[in-house]
């Protein structure tokens, strides 16, 4: 119950897991997208507030401009006034048809006046561009500027100007007016009044530019008069103020100008760099969707590398690759498994390592037949390779180009497969085919021996008889007859007698009766195979030696069988030595205590002392490791003249009693050849008697 709560924790772990690279991954791609967004909008900021900055300073320009052209006018009005107002001499006059005329000319004039020293009017003049607009009445009202004005002007001595006046015309609309006061040395004064409007058309209107509005403003920004287009919905709008210092008051001139253009896209610059940051942000995101398809692709990709990979490591079928060169440039698990060299001993080697160090020369030549071009057989070929350790191995070969992208050939791509176990069972039903013909030739030859000694049995009975009656004959003549007949015809008899028993054990043998077991001594085995052993010793010329150990006990056997087992090994022994080379050839025939019915199942003395072992020992030609797989296989012969059936009789013979043959490497040079009998009765070890037949 413990481990169930655990159990969600291992999704929400991948989750996070997968959240946490997910971020890792794309972390540096918001950044870089908040970075260009980021540099983007202060550059498009930046040319905007650049243009709007101009614009800004042109207007600036303009409305200086605008201020020194309305001082300019100013300033050239109030000329013309003082000189109105003084003749040459510098008397003070009133000229009507003058002062008509300068109103006339000036149009931002509404009114010319000539007052005393108490501002009482003496004349006045009205432009002739717009009804009256002054009558006694709003005159007076205007009283208290005009007073100002002059007060300023006599305190001055030079023309001084009042703060404007609304002055109302009726219907609800008037006119700004703004009044100028010179006063002449007589303590009289010209009074001018302005009209604002009037004032800005004509001392600033010219040098006005389109989408402007130029006006006379308050501190507060209330517009007194304005002049201009007016200004359009939607624009942006540009303003510009600048005081202007007149005698006795200050003025503030406002500018606005406004822009046809849209805000966002005021000019070509900032268009320009809005759409090379549209173009970048659409590559920032064609990149981003390229970077992800890549992701994937890259993902799919290591998808298919790790099953590749885990299907490579898996096959038992070695692999390995190799360059033009020859030099191996990848190989599999399997592969190193089967030669036992790892991969960094392998790799990028020139030569195999795993060629047996005899044949490298041929694999060689079939190497560069194969770099030139040679195309390898399609079934694939059977070659021998060597583990690390040195032992051989069979192996199957698939060799193929190998083929980059492009489809050029880079190299060679091989497979192989170790039949090893194959050959091994191929080999084992061979040899079982091969044991099943020699046991058919076997059973053949026992149904010869069998009949062979049924047929055999009649004549040598016959031998027997005639050799026995023969000697009674002899026993018979009176002078006697000479003693060496009588004997060589006694010999005659006992071998009959011995062909015979040969005969009889052989058929009890092949019929596999039941032998008879007799107790005899080792001596007397011995003893009854040397004359024949003797006879083929003088002819090769070997010295017979004979050891046995002293009061040896007797062996339980079918006699005659185990004096054929001794008849074949001193045989066997004493051909071997028929070679040249040696000095002295010498049989030796032992019999002694020990062995068992096989060496490894003896383990106390005891059971040692039950068995008896009678050796052969030659110094001949030894057993060869190919000779020594085969030796007990029925009809194996090195001889021309052999049957190949003698030593494995001997062995069957040897096992039918309970005990073992071997044979073993004599030293320095020969082979002996053991086997062991059991013992009738168990007996103590005693010392050897030794002795010595010469040929
Ligand atoms: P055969 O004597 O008819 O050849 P065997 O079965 O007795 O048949 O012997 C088989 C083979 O074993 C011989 O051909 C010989 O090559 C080899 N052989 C047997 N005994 C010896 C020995 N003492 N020294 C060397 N080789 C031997």
């Amino acid at each position: 119950m413990a481990a169930l709560p655990q159990q969600p924790i291992v999704p929400a772990r991948q989750a996070v897991a997968r959240l946490r690279s997910l971020w890792q991954r794309w972390f540096l791609w918001v950044l870089l997208a908040l970075l260009v967004m980021v540099l983007l909008g202060t550059v498009v900021w930046l040319a905007g507030r650049h243009e709007a900055d101009q614009v800004q300073a042109a207007l600036d320009r303009d409305t200086s401009d605008a201020v020194a052209e309305l001082r300019g006018g100013l300033q050239r009005n109030a000329q013309s006034l003082n000189a109105l107002m003084t003749d040459t001499r510098g008397r003070v006059r009133w000229p009507e048809d003058e002062a008509t005329a300068l109103l006339r000319a000036h149009r931002e004039w509404v009114r010319l006046e000539w007052r005393d020293p108490q501002l009482q009017l003496r004349a006045a003049a009205d432009s002739p561009y717009r009804v009256r607009l002054f009558d006694e009445a709003t005159r007076e009202a205007s009283r208290s500027d005009i007073a100002l004005a002059c007060a300023a002007a006599s305190k001055l001595g030079g023309a001084a100007y009042s703060p404007s006046h609304y002055v109302p015309v009726g219907s609800g609309t008037g006119v700004e007016v703004m009044e100028i006061c010179l006063p002449s040395e007589a303590g009289d004064y010209l009074i001018a009044s302005y009209a604002m409007r009037e004032t800005l058309i004509e001392l600033v209107g010219p040098s006005l530019r389109r989408g402007q509005e130029v006006a006379f403003a308050e501190p507060d920004g209330t517009r007194l008069a304005t002049v201009g287009a007016p200004r359009r919905g939607g624009n942006r709008i540009f303003t510009s103020q600048q005081l202007i210092d007149l005698p006795g008051v200050t003025l503030m001139l406002r500018v606005d100008g406004w822009r046809a253009e849209p805000d966002l896209f005021p000019n070509l610059l900032t268009g320009l760099v809005t759409g090379v940051s549209i173009a970048l942000i659409s590559v920032l995101i064609l990149l981003a969707r390229d970077t992800r398809r890549r992701l994937r692709a890259e993902r799919e990709l290591a998808d298919t590398l790790a099953f590749r990979k885990a299907m490579e490591d898996s096959v038992i079928t070695g692999l390995r690759a190799r360059d033009l060169q020859g030099r191996i440039t990848y190989a599999n698990p399997a592969f190193c498994a089967m030669v036992g060299f790892s991969l960094d001993e392998l790799i990028g080697r020139p030569d195999a390592p795993y060629w047996p160090t005899e044949l490298v020369h041929e694999y060689q030549q079939r190497q560069t037949l194969r770099l030139a071009g040679g195309m390898p057989p399609r079934e694939g070929f059977e070659s021998v390779y060597m583990r690390k350790n040195g032992t051989r191995f069979p192996v199957l070969i698939f060799e193929a180009p190998l083929l980059n992208a492009q489809r050029v050939q880079t190299g060679w791509m091989s497979a192989f497969i170790d039949v090893s176990e194959q050959r091994r069972v191929e080999e084992l039903s061979r040899a079982s085919q091969e044991r099943l013909q020699a046991s058919a030739r076997l059973a053949t030859v026992g149904e010869m021996a069998s009949l062979l000694s049924h047929e055999l049995t009649q004549p040598l009975a016959a031998i027997a008889s005639y050799a026995t009656g023969s000697l009674n004959l002899l026993d018979g003549e009176p002078d006697g007859a000479p003693a060496e007949l009588a004997m060589a015809l006694r010999r005659i008899g006992e071998q009959a007698e011995r062909a015979g028993q040969v005969i009889r054990s052989v058929h009890d043998f092949v019929r596999r009766r039941d032998r008879t077991r007799e107790a005899v001594s080792p001596r007397a085995l011995i003893d009854a195979v040397l004359p024949l052993v003797q006879l083929q010793a003088r002819k090769l010329g070997v010295r017979i030696d004979i050891v046995l150990e002293r009061d040896l006990p007797q062996v339980l056997c079918d006699r005659t069988l185990v004096e054929q087992v001794l008849l074949n090994l001193a045989r066997n022994a004493m051909q071997a030595m028929d070679v040249a080379g040696i000095d002295e050839r010498v049989l030796l025939i032992r019999a002694a205590r020990g062995g068992g019915s096989n060496s490894s199942s003896v383990d106390s003395a005891g059971e040692a002392r039950r068995w008896l072992e009678f050796s052969v020992a030659d110094i001949g030609s030894g057993i060869s490791d190919e000779v020594a797989k085969r030796l007990f296989t029925p009809f194996f012969t090195t001889r021309s003249d052999g049957m190949g059936l003698g030593l494995s009789l001997c062995r069957t013979v040897v096992e039918q009693h309970g005990g073992a043959l071997l044979f073993e490497p004599n030293r320095p040079r020969g082979t002996i050849f053991r086997f062991t009998l059991l013992a009738a009765v168990p007996t103590a070890p005693l010392p050897l008697v030794t002795e010595s037949t010469s040929p």
